[in-house]
């Protein structure tokens, strides 16, 4: 089996409501997304999407995507995507780091392995475990009393995990933190996450003045470094996200002991190949995780949910559903959806869901 033609569209996602993060130093309104197609000599056809959340939070951006799809589609055309390896090195070796842009084919070819073997992206990974996949809300930095009524308004959507984005103002993150624990419901998770945002110093002021909560805080300061140097001057449980971009990151943490938590983001560490390594280490290592889109559709939520259900439950501690914060759908009805704050994986083979083309329009591109 070959690859024989990739076509590229682009489409623009529109947030609901604006969106602000790491203390209100970056706003979101629309989502610029990537949906590739790849179609094989044998009419199996795949489907990958790469959406970076803009392109301030990490260091990815849509046109960069579909710029970096241009340079690997002459190595890509003849492959055969089944053997995922073999992708994975042709790409990275005809286009070094990008991992962003390399991510969106990746899911492609899982989603042609499955189709070709008859079997789920979550058994191909090493098998489904049971029961759906919480779903993290994600609550914009704003008042205390605000944050509250939007966790409130995704509890009515049948959501029991939060993340909840704080940073950058110390007395009033110990306002916030404070203020949702004493209104944090029984069987709740609330994930306390920085963006970066903080100072060491800022770090270790919120995290020893709430240490007697047993929150999480994702993400605290910038860099491992940064971790690492706060670690043994704090007691709460750590998770990191942003700073987790490779096997050696994940490496790193479970040596250096920096982290209970990760959260592992599909487009920042370059797909479902790379990340089920990452996977591996955590869960050998003890350390719980996340999984997640960086944003995006419901196809890169399918994919997230069939990485984060081939996590044993109790190691696995919840996934985002984009989708619900997007004015605009590519595949209605079909693909992974919130039931009472879950994501279950279909049966379906491959990845199980596709966009609907009369939503995409045009492409931007086409590679035979
Ligand atoms: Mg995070």
């Amino acid at each position: 089996m070959k690859i024989a033609r990739i076509t590229v569209w682009q489409a623009d996602l529109p947030l609901t409501k604006a969106y602000w993060l790491s203390g209100g130093r970056l706003k979101f309104e629309v989502l610029d997304a990537t949906f590739v197609r790849l179609e094989t000599d044998a009419g199996i056809t795949g489907w990958g999407e790469g959406t970076p959340w803009g392109h301030t939070y990490l260091p990815a951006h849509g046109p960069g995507i579909r710029a970096g799809i241009e340079t690997l589609a002459p190595v890509l055309i003849g492959l055969d995507p089944r053997k995922l390896n073999h992708a994975e090195r042709a790409m990275d070796l005809s286009l070094p780091g990008h991992l962003y842009a390399k991510a969106p084919v990746d899911m492609a070819c899982w989603d042609i392995l499955g189709q070709a073997c008859t079997m789920p992206i979550v058994d191909l990974l090493g098998g489904r475990y049971p029961d759906g996949t919480p779903i993290a809300s994600s609550i914009a930095t704003g008042t205390p009393e605000q944050m509250l009524g939007l966790v409130n308004e995704y509890r009515a959507l049948g959501y029991r995990v939060h993340s909840v984005k704080i940073g950058a103002d110390v007395s009033l993150d110990i306002e916030r933190i404070r203020h949702l624990e004493a209104n944090r419901e029984p069987g709740e998770r609330i994930l306390y996450d920085v963006n970066r945002a903080w100072t060491r110093a800022e770090a270790l002021q919120v995290m020893n003045a709430v240490a007697d909560l047993g929150i999480t805080v994702e993400q605290p300061c910038e860099t491992l470094d940064d971790i690492a140097a706060i670690r043994p001057l704090t007691r709460c449980p750590i998770s990191i996200d942003e700073r987790l971009e490779s096997l050696s990151d994940m490496a790193r943490i479970a040596r250096e002991g920096l982290a209970e938590v990760v959260n592992i983001k599909l487009n920042r560490v370059g797909g479902l190949t790379k990340a089920r390594r990452i996977r591996d280490l955590a869960l050998a290592h003890g350390i719980q995780c996340y999984v997640m889109a960086t944003g995006g559709s419901v196809l890169a939520d399918t994919e997230a949910a069939h990485l984060a259900q081939s996590i044993p439950t109790e190691m696995r501690l919840g996934t985002w559903s984009c989708q619900e914060m997007l004015a605009r759908d590519v595949a209605p009805g079909v693909g992974v959806r919130n039931m009472d704050g879950e994501l279950t994986v279909p049966e379906t083979p491959g990845l199980g869901v596709a966009p609907d083309l009369n939503e995409l329009g045009d492409p931007v591109a086409v590679y035979s």
